[in-house]
C-alpha cells in the first residue's frame, strides 16, 4: 500500500507551513483520497497530480479541513483531459449517510446552477457532478473500506458525526483515526491485532484543551509502549522541537509517502 500525505496540519494551519490533514492511496483505478480540505487540490498539483487522477474521496467528517471538495469537483468537470478538452467527470464522494447527505445539501447553493456539457445553463449541478456512495462498508478500487464512529466535538447531549476509517488492500490493513478524542479501547485493541499494519492517529501539541475535540500528546504519550510503536501521528501541523516521539513511528509530514 502506498499512502501519501497531502498535508498533516490541523484546521488552523498556515498553508506555508503545512496543508490540511488529507492523504491518498494509489490504486489501479486512480487515487483514493482520505478527506479533501481546501488545500487538497494545491497539494495534489505540487505532487504532479491533477484532480482528474482522483478515483474517489472518502470523508471522515464535516469540517473545512476535511470536507471542502468544491474545487476538486469543478476541476474534474471543466478541467482539461489528456486531449485538452473538458473531461466532464463526476466525482465519487463516499461517506456514511450522516456525512454525505448534509455535504450534498451544503454544495447545492454553490454548485447546483451550472453550465452543462452542451453549454446550457441549468439546474442539477450537484446531481451531475456528484457520484454519491453512501456506505459504512464497501469495496472501492480494490480497497476494503470500513467506517467506524469516533467522538469528535462530542458533549453530553450532542455528538458530531465523525468517523475513523479502516482500509485494506488485501496485504496491509491500516486504521485512520480521523479527528477524534483519544479512545484507548480501539487504539489498544488495534495495536494488538497482528493484521493491522499501522495506526495513523491524530495528535495535538497545542496548549491542552482536553476532552472534547482532539487527542493531545499528553494523553497519547500515556498509551502503552507496544501501542505507540504502531502509531504514526498526524494532524499536528508542527512537532515542537522539545518533544520526543521515539516511542512512536514518528509524525507524518506534508507530501510524505508511506510504503506499507
Ligand atoms: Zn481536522
Ligand atoms: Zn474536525
Amino acid at each position: 500500500m502506498r499512502l501519501t500525505f497531502l498535508g498533516s496540519g490541523g484546521a488552523f494551519s498556515d498553508y506555508r507551513v503545512n496543508y490540511h490533514n488529507n492523504a491518498f492511496i494509489e490504486t489501479d483505478e486512480g487515487l483514493v483520497l482520505i478527506d479533501c480540505g481546501t488545500t487538497a487540490v494545491q497539494s495534489l498539483k505540487e505532487l504532479g497530480y491533477h484532480p482528474r487522477d482522483v478515483r474517489a474521496v472518502l470523508f471522515t467528517h464535516l469540517h473545512g479541513d476535511h470536507a471542502s471538495p468544491e474545487q476538486l469537483m469543478w476541476e474534474r468537470f471543466y478541467g482539461p483531459d489528456a486531449d485538452g478538452q473538458p473531461g466532464f467527470a463526476s466525482t465519487t464522494l463516499c461517506a456514511p449517510s450522516d456525512i454525505l447527505d448534509p455535504l450534498r445539501r451544503s454544495l447545492r447553493p454553490f454548485m447546483d446552477i451550472f453550465t452543462d456539457r452542451t453549454g446550457t445553463i441549468r439546474e442539477g449541478g450537484v446531481e451531475t457532478l456528484v457520484d454519491p456512495l453512501p456506505t459504512m462498508q464497501t469495496e472501492l478500487a480494490g480497497l476494503q473500506v470500513r467506517f467506524f464512529r469516533v467522538p469528535h466535538v462530542a458533549g453530553a447531549t450532542v455528538d458530531k458525526a465523525a468517523y475513523g476509517i479502516e482500509l485494506s488492500d488485501g496485504r496491509n490493513r491500516i486504521l485512520w483515526s480521523g479527528d477524534t478524542t483519544l479512545s484507548p479501547d480501539w487504539v489498544n485493541r488495534a495495536a494488538t491485532d497482528s493484521s493491522v499494519t499501522r495506526i495513523f492517529h491524530e495528535c495535538s501539541f497545542l496548549a491542552p484543551y482536553r476532552g472534547t475535540v482532539h487527542s493531545h500528546w499528553s494523553e497519547l504519550s500515556e498509551l502503552p509502549d507496544e501501542t505507540l510503536a504502531r502509531i504514526t501521528l498526524m494532524h499536528h501541523t508542527v512537532v515542537p522541537p522539545d518533544v520526543d516521539l521515539s516511542r512512536t513511528v514518528g509524525a507524518a509530514a506534508r507530501h510524505e509517502l508511506f510504503e506499507l
